[in-house]
């Protein structure tokens, strides 16, 4: 097929816990082809699944079409082994490798929250701003950094990893440290995500509910709810802060399911700005442009 554009088509694929998702973005930003599946158990499998999608899109792209892949974790720089997913099976395997081989052709491989990061600098919230700090709030947290449009790594392929920094500034509340499945304890992650809410709303109440079920309560007036989304936000707010005081970003994009939340967004760069060192930042928060499609299309911006 060819297609009215000059530049290549994009291939992103988006490999999440319980759903991989493809599509084929045009040089224009026109979504030619979005498809969705259930995310397979096995790496095999996975790794199947991806390539059937590729091929899928494919019919739909141009000549010359780039494929990028996001998925959480990332690569070990000295290794080339995937690490740190919590798809734990493809920890400890060379997947970058792998999906090259199985396509037979060149694929960038990227961290989730960092595609995320990428998409909505380049054409979301954060385009047109210098330094993009992004946070995607779900199940787990995920955190990318893009300076001048570029994603920083570092030589570790390790920044931004704002989830498994410690809990700033801990207050009573967070102790004793929850520990974390990277081996560390008071991991933001373990506070500042669905699980954290559904761990804190527990501790206080003795009832596990999940998170919606929480904020569905918080709408109904339940002051405990309300109580742990206050919790929530504020350590959220603590963690921004500690950004600000490192690199001060020119805007915060927030994605991921708890984004939707009012109480997480709306308050974010007041109580963060407190929480800085100066006591009274200005610090710029946004809600994601692209929403949940932002992984799959910054896969696609990998080229
Ligand atoms: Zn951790």
């Amino acid at each position: 097929m060819t297609t009215s554009t000059t530049a290549p088509d994009r291939i992103g694929i988006d490999l999440g816990g319980t759903k991989i998702d493809a599509i084929v973005l045009a040089d224009d930003g026109r979504v030619r082809f979005e498809k969705r599946v259930s995310t397979p158990r096995t790496y095999d499998a996975i790794l199947a699944a991806i390539a059937g999608m590729v091929r899928e899109a494919q019919e739909h792209a141009g000549a010359g079409a780039t494929i990028g892949v996001g998925a959480p974790g990332s690569v070990a720089p000295r290794t080339g082994l995937w690490r740190n997913a919590n798809i734990l099976d493809c920890n400890g395997k060379p997947m970058p490798a792998d999906i090259e081989q199985l396509l037979g052709r060149p694929v960038r491989l990227e961290n989730d929250a960092n595609c995320f990061a990428l998409s909505e600098a380049h054409d979301g919230a954060g385009a047109g701003h210098g330094v993009v700090a992004c946070f995607t709030i779900g199940t787990a947290l995920g955190g990318g950094l893009v300076i001048d449009g570029q994603v920083r790594h570092g030589p570790n392929n390790e920044a931004a990893e704002f989830g498994h920094t410690p809990m700033p500034w801990p207050n009573d509340s967070e102790w004793p440290l929850i520990p974390c499945f990277c081996g560390k304890a008071g991991c933001v992650e373990q506070y500042v995500s669905g699980t954290g809410l559904t761990r804190d709303y527990a501790k206080v109440t003795g009832v596990a509910l999940k998170g919606p079920d929480i904020v569905a309560k918080a709408r109904a007036g339940d002051d405990m709810a309300k109580a742990a989304i206050d919790r929530l936000a504020d350590r959220l707010a603590r963690l921004t802060a500690a950004i600000v005081n490192v690199v001060d970003p020119d805007i915060f994009v927030i994605g991921g399911g708890l984004s939707g939340l009012p109480e997480l967004v709306e308050e974010l760069g007041l109580r963060a700005g407190r929480y800085a060192f100066s006591g009274a930042a200005s610090v710029k928060v946004a809600r994601a442009r692209h929403g949940e499609k932002s992984g799959v299309r910054g896969a696609a911006r990998l080229w």
